[in-house]
């Protein structure tokens, strides 16, 4: 690894498989990824509880390994027993990082109860004191929901207010969005460590579906260049990855503290930025 990059931190984010073969899968995929050493791993969590056990599941597995991990986790669905229990249970096994978010209800849980990343940092703090290193999310082009660019700000510095160690933000093409808001957070008076969000290129169609839900952009310009692609996987990927690489360059030549990936529980796509990015 270059000296610039010695000291930024990296980190990999799964979700919890469905089914058993995507849970050998996935211990392939971590096995690739833990010889790059990432300061931790994290597994999602499905807010309503809907992936409970399997973020318990992945977590314990990681764990076990031998490897730093940290839940995701969210208060809607649970009531505050069952949070607190599983809090307990992460605390009993060594975890010490929790990312603490809102979440987004899963349709068809029945559930509507959301409970916002603040107050959960609040709760785990209140219960557990100093002992977890707390993680929440961050939005450079600005949560779908917020009512302005200074009310998520706002909400952004009570997470931070309430005990929150450091923030991992939404996925983004754009760096200078990055850039600008790291400026702004500062002149909020936000001084955590914010880690960009990196989602590699692989599929043109679930990147664009996925990205009018959470309301991360795709600048016009590089929709336009992935829809002449059509199904072309290959040139997808090689045009994402020569893309993403040249913007996690400019993130950490322009100060981002480190990147965490959304490996979307694939080695390859993130392994390709990391040699692209020379990490080793
Ligand atoms: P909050 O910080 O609560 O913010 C949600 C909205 O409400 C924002 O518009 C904010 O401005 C506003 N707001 C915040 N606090 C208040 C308040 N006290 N009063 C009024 N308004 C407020 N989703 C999952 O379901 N599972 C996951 O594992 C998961 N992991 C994620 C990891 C990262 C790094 C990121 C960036 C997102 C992740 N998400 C996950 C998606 C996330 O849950 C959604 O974006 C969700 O809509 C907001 O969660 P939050 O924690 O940012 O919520």
């Amino acid at each position: 690894m270059n000296t610039a990059k010695k000291d930024k931190r990296f980190s990999f984010e799964f979700f919890p498989p469905k089914t058993a073969t995507g849970v050998e899968k996935l211990r392939d995929v971590r096995i690739k990824l833990a010889e790059k050493n990432p300061a931790f791993f994290s597994v999602t969590y499905g807010a309503g509880g809907s992936t409970r056990d399997g973020t318990k599941n992945t977590v314990t597995e990681i764990k076990q390994a031998g490897l730093s991990v940290a839940p995701h986790l969210s208060y809607g669905g649970d009531d505050t027993e069952a949070l607190l229990e599983l809090i307990a249970y992460y605390k009993s096994i060594g975890i010490d990082r929790i990312v603490a978010l809102r979440g987004d209800i899963p349709s068809g849980t029945g559930s509507t109860r959301l409970i916002h990343a603040n107050q959960l940092v609040e709760f785990i703090r209140e219960h557990t004191g100093e002992h977890f290193h707390l993680e929440v999310a961050a939005y450079p082009e600005i949560h779908p929901q917020s009512k302005s660019y200074a009310s998520d700000l706002h909400f952004f510095k009570q997470k931070i207010n309430a005990g929150a160690n450091s923030a991992i933000t939404q996925y983004f093409y754009n760096p200078d969005a990055y850039f600008y808001y790291l400026d702004s957070a500062r002149d909020h008076g936000i001084n955590v460590p914010i880690y960009p969000g990196i989602m590699p290129i692989t599929n043109y169609v679930n990147l664009a579906r996925f990205s009018d839900a959470c309301g991360a952009e795709i600048p016009r310009w590089i929709r336009k260049k992935l829809e002449t692609y059509k199904d072309d996987m290959d040139s997808i990927s090689a045009f994402g990855t020569e893309l993403v690489t040249g913007m996690c360059e400019t993130l950490l030549a322009g100060g981002a503290p480190g990147l965490h990936f959304y490996t979307m529980n694939q080695a390859e796509p993130t392994l390709a930025l990391w040699e692209n990015l020379g990490l080793d």
